[in-house]
C-alpha cells in the first residue's frame, strides 16, 4: 500500500487526438484534487500517453518508462496510457515492473479508481472499448488556450492495410451532436477563439441534431459557427472518400471555417493505393480537390505520404512526385513505411530496401518543401489576421497562426489569444514574417 499521488505529469506522444486525451486526463486528475507538477519537480504520478503508429513504438515506450526511475532509486507511480497500452495490455506489466497501471484510450475516464487500486498494490489493466462513451464520465472543460482541440469522432473502420488505428482505437464512433455543442460552448467560455474538431476520420462524423435530423460534419460546423466568441473552426484528419459535397460547400459558405484542408493521399500510384486498401484513386483525389478549390479558391491543402510501401517501384514513386506537383501542397507530413505487426501489409512481399526508402523520402521532402515555400511566398504582401498562440524566441516577438495555418512571426506587445491584423513581409518554408497593421485584443 502506497500513498495516493498528490501531483501528476501527463506526457503526450503522437497525434493531436493524444494531445486532446492528455488534456482531458489532466483535467480529470485536477478535478480529483491532484496538482500538475511544476517544471523540474518530481511528479508522484506520471502518465505516458503513448503512440503506436510507427515502428519500435512499444520499445520506445518501455525505455521512456525505464527513464522515470529517479537518481535515489525511487520511482513515481507509472500509468501506461494511449495506443501502446491498448496494444500491449496486461503484457506490459510483465515487460516492465515499473508500470503500475495500464489504461487504453477508451478507458481513461477510470484513471482515478485505477490509481487507487494501484496505490493498494494491485496493478490494474483496462483496455476495454465499452459502448458507453468515456466522454460522459469526464469533467466539463474549463480554462483552455486560445486554440483548443475537440474530439468528435474516434476509431476507424477503413482498415488501410498498413495502419494500426482500427486495432488500437477500435471501431468508428461519432460523439453525439448535443455533447459536442455543449463542449464547444465550454471551450469558448474557457478562452478558446479557435476550435479544431478531431477524429481519425473526422469527416466521417455523422450524428443527429437536437431535432433528430441526420447530419454530417458540415451541419455540425454550421451549428458551431453560430457560437459568439468562436472565431475559427478547423477539422482534421479527413479521408478523401468522406469529402461530401455538403462539406465542400461549407468551405465556400461558412466564414469561420478556415481555408485549410488536411487530406492525406498517401501515394500517387493507383497500384499502391489499391494495395493500401485506400478507396480513392489518384484521379478521384484530384477531382475532389478541384471541387474544394472551386468552393474556396485560396484553400491551403495539406497531406500525408508513405514512401516504401511493399512493392513500391520507381514508377510508383514517380507517380507520388507527380501528384505532389499537381496539388501544390502548402504543407505535408511524409513517412517511411513501417511494418506494423498484425496489419495485412506486414505480411506482404516486396519489401523496399531501407536505403531506397531513405532516398525516396529525401526526394519527396525536398519536393514538398519547394511547394510549401512557393505557397508561402505567394502570401507576401497579403494583409491577413493571425491568432497569437505563443511567444517567439526574440524579445518582443510573438507567433500567431494565419487562416492557412502558417506560423507568422511578428514584433508586438500583444499577448497570447489576441487577434492581430498583419501584412506578410517575409516567407520561409515553414513560417512567415509579418508586420502589424492594427491591434485588437478584444
Ligand atoms: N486517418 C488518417 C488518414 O486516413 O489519412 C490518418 C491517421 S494516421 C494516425 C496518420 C498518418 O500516419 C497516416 O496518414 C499515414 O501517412 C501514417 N502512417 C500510418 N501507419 C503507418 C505505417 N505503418 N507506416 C508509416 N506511416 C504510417
Ligand atoms: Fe489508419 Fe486513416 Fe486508414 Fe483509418 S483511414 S486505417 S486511421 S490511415
Amino acid at each position: 500500500m502506497t500513498e495516493l499521488p498528490k501531483t501528476y505529469r501527463v506526457k503526450n506522444f503522437g497525434c493531436q487526438m493524444n494531445v486532446y486525451d492528455g488534456e482531458r486526463m489532466s483535467e480529470l486528475l485536477g478535478a480529483k484534487g491532484m496538482r500538475a507538477a511544476a517544471d523540474g519537480e518530481d511528479a508522484d504520478l506520471v502518465v505516458l500517453n503513448t503512440c503506436h503508429i510507427r515502428e519500435k513504438a512499444a520499445e520506445k515506450a518501455y525505455s521512456d518508462v525505464g527513464r522515470l526511475r529517479r537518481e535515489d532509486g525511487s520511482k513515481p507511480m507509472v500509468a501506461l496510457a494511449g495506443c501502446v497500452a491498448q496494444a500491449e495490455g496486461a503484457e506490459a506489466k510483465s515487460r516492465s515492473k515499473m508500470i503500475d497501471l495500464v489504461v487504453g484510450p477508451q478507458a481513461y475516464h477510470r484513471l482515478p479508481e485505477m490509481i487507487a487500486e494501484a496505490a493498494s498494490g494491485r496493478r490494474p489493466v483496462d483496455t476495454d472499448m465499452p459502448a458507453i462513451s468515456k466522454f460522459g464520465a469526464l469533467p466539463a472543460r474549463r480554462k483552455v488556450g486560445p486554440s483548443a482541440f475537440l474530439t468528435v469522432q474516434e476509431g476507424c473502420d477503413k482498415f488501410c492495410t498498413y495502419c494500426v488505428v482500427p486495432y488500437t482505437r477500435g471501431a468508428e464512433i461519432s460523439r453525439p451532436w448535443a455533447d459536442i455543442v455543449t463542449e464547444a460552448h465550454s471551450l469558448v467560455d474557457g478562452g478558446a477563439r479557435e476550435i479544431t474538431l478531431l477524429g481519425q476520420n473526422v469527416n466521417a462524423w455523422d450524428s443527429q441534431d437536437e431535432k433528430g435530423r441526420a447530419g454530417g460534419l458540415d451541419s455540425l460546423i454550421r451549428e458551431l459557427a453560430k457560437i459568439d466568441g468562436l472565431e475559427r473552426i478547423r477539422y482534421t484528419t479527413s479521408h478523401p472518400a468522406d469529402m461530401t459535397d455538403g462539406l465542400i460547400a461549407a468551405h465556400g459558405e461558412v466564414e469561420k471555417l478556415m481555408p485549410y484542408l488536411h487530406l492525406p493521399v498517401q501515394s500517387g500510384s493507383d497500384t499502391i493505393l489499391k494495395a493500401m486498401n485506400r478507396s480513392h484513386s489518384a484521379d478521384s483525389y484530384l477531382r475532389t480537390l478541384e471541387k474544394v478549390r472551386v468552393a474556396r479558391p485560396d484553400i491551403a491543402i495539406s497531406g500525408d505520404f508513405i514512401v516504401g510501401f511493399p512493392g513500391e517501384t520507381d514508377e510508383d514513386f514517380t507517380a507520388t512526385l507527380n501528384i505532389v506537383d499537381a496539388v501544390g501542397y502548402a504543407s505535408a507530413y511524409s513517412f517511411k513505411y513501417s511494418a506494423r505487426p498484425g496489419t495485412p501489409a506486414a505480411l506482404m512481399e516486396g519489401a523496399v530496401a531501407p536505403e531506397v526508402m531513405d532516398e525516396r523520402l529525401q526526394q519527396l521532402q525536398a519536393r514538398l518543401a519547394e511547394h510549401s515555400l512557393s505557397f508561402n511566398r505567394a502570401t507576401i504582401g497579403r494583409d491577413t489576421r493571425i491568432l497569437i498562440d505563443r511567444k517567439g524566441r526574440q524579445p518582443g516577438q510573438m507567433i500567431g497562426k494565419s487562416p492557412w495555418l502558417q506560423s507568422v512571426f511578428v514584433e508586438t506587445d500583444a499577448t497570447i489569444g489576441d487577434m492581430l491584423d498583419v501584412t506578410v513581409t517575409q516567407a520561409l518554408p515553414n513560417s512567415l514574417g509579418g508586420v502589424l497593421r492594427c491591434a485588437d485584443s478584444a
